[in-house]
């Protein structure tokens, strides 16, 4: 008999959320996933440290507990271990690196066929998007099971997949999920780039906030609060792993727990204003331009990770901590470690802005032509 997984604080007060590892009678039902409800998704940890397979019965009788008895299942390489146990499993698929909307669409139609009454998907990012998508293409509840916490999406609406192979990732409207369980001992040995790609997206926080307040200045938002505190929560949970490198040895069942609290935090910012406003800014865009640009040159968080030392710049504030901190995170902090040139950066400054029309941050205060945006390059890296 699994022991029982426990629920983490995670709204602004950090009171508990909805106890787990028990029945609820009402199912999953009642539970919001729309924007506007910080409270959407329920969250679950192993009791389980070390033993994987512990973990995976932890999660097979919360399913159960939670009223669903005929999932369709979505599982990555890295999660297929953790679905060993789940009872009653109607159908599934296989969701690798590479998967796309279509896949997602397939897995809709298979597991509205099949009679599925949820979505469980346990991998890495590209694969629970997958299942968030088809969950809401099923109207479906979803449940997501992430083998890796390499960015603060996870609780997010939001999928972000290519429409098809070759295609550039677009991000598209899904469902939050319901119920989230994170599994330590799986998480524990996830690849450290991808933790430190975790922090790394949360470290733009406070740059985001910045971002909205100058939104909020020029009269075109309005500055929610409660999403503001989530976010700068989220960001104070792992300031304090920033002030000395960081190794694998780091890497421990307690700071798992604090980066779930962190991402979750930040990921509920973002449900409750319904978009990203509360944790992506300057920095994100010139992330997303890379990503247009050059297909991407490192995980999603370690370039967030990056941006923000020119969001930073842009800001007028100091560099040099920031630059301190992302060394002893041991993430990109030199365009050459992302294999960009100065011009490769002048052009990711001047695409940025376009990569999200309609969210104004300090790049568009900024307004940089082609000899402002070398300027400010060289600024932050005189040896390009
Ligand atoms: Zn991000």
């Amino acid at each position: 008999m699994p022991r029982a997984s426990s629920a983490v604080g995670v709204g602004p007060d950090d009171s508990p959320v909805v106890p787990l590892g028990r029945r609820d009678p009402r199912g999953l039902a009642h539970v919001p996933s729309r924007a506007g409800s910080p409270a959407s998704s329920r969250i679950a940890v192993s009791a389980a440290v070390s033993d994987e397979d512990e973990a995976a019965g932890e999660l097979a009788s919360l399913l159960v507990g939670n009223g669903i008895r005929r999932p369709f299942v979505v599982a990555s390489e890295y999660g297929r271990r953790l679905l060993g146990a789940v009872a009653g499993t109607v159908g599934g698929t296989g969701a690798a690196s590479g998967a796309t909307q279509a896949l997602a669409r397939a897995s809709a139609r298979a597991a509205r066929r099949a009679g599925a009454d949820a979505l469980v998907a346990a991998g890495g990012g590209r694969c629970l998007d997958v299942a968030k998508l088809a969950a809401a293409g099923a109207g479906l509840p979803f449940v997501a099971v992430p083998t890796q916490l390499s960015h603060d999406g996870i609780c997010s609406p939001v999928a972000v997949l290519p429409a098809a192979a070759r295609c550039v990732s677009e991000s598209v409207e899904a469902v939050a999920p319901r119920l989230v369980f994170f599994s330590i001992p799986t998480l524990v040995r996830s690849p450290l780039s991808a933790v430190r790609a975790g922090i790394g997206d949360l470290i733009s926080n406070p740059l985001a906030l910045r971002d909205w307040e100058l939104a909020a200045e020029a009269g075109l938002e309005h500055i929610h609060l409660e999403a503001c505190q989530l976010s700068i929560q989220a960001y104070g949970l792992v300031e304090p792993v920033l002030d000395r490198p960081f190794t694998a040895d780091d890497v421990t069942p307690s700071l798992i727990r604090v980066m779930v609290k962190a991402l979750t935090k930040s990921g509920l910012a973002m449900t409750a204003m319904g978009t990203s406003r509360p944790a992506s800014g300057a920095e994100h865009k010139i992330s997303h331009a890379i990503d247009e640009l050059f297909g991407g040159r490192a995980r999603h968080g370690e370039q967030v990770g990056f941006a923000s030392l020119l969001a930073t710049t842009l800001h007028g504030l100091e560099v040099d901590d920031l630059r301190k901190r992302l060394v002893n995170l041991g993430i990109a902090h030199h365009p050459r470690h992302l294999l960009l040139s100065l011009d490769d950066m002048v052009q990711v400054l001047l695409r940025a802005p376009a990569t999200r029309p309609g969210r104004f941050t300090v790049l568009e205060k900024a307004a940089l032509d082609e000899v402002e945006a070398a300027a400010l390059v060289r600024w932050v890296w005189p040896d390009l």
